[in-house]
């Protein structure tokens, strides 16, 4: 019983991980709400997308928080190497 609960707790935290990878090596995606257009299409005036501002492309979701942990871990290893100096 517990194995099994272990088990599920590795594989959700296999799939967070790779998710992160994800998240660093390709932070950005095609537009959902355009579809990568960068104009929302089917209106009778073509805006300019609001969620991508019209580059086709947007930040998965979390990425951008995965990016400042990443720079809070960087800035926090920098510093600690610096104080052992
Ligand atoms: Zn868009």
């Amino acid at each position: 019983m517990l194995v099994m609960v272990v088990e599920r707790v590795l594989l959700v935290l296999a799939v967070a991980l790779g998710y992160v990878v994800l998240c660093i090596a390709k932070p950005k995606h095609r537009c959902g709400r355009c579809s990568g257009n960068g104009s929302r299409a089917g209106k009778r005036s073509r805006s300019a997308c609001g969620r991508c501002g019209a580059t086709g492309r947007s930040f998965r979701p979390g990425a951008q928080l995965v990016h400042a942990g990443l720079v809070l871990v960087v800035h926090t290893w920098r510093e600690r190497r610096a104080g052992d100096e």
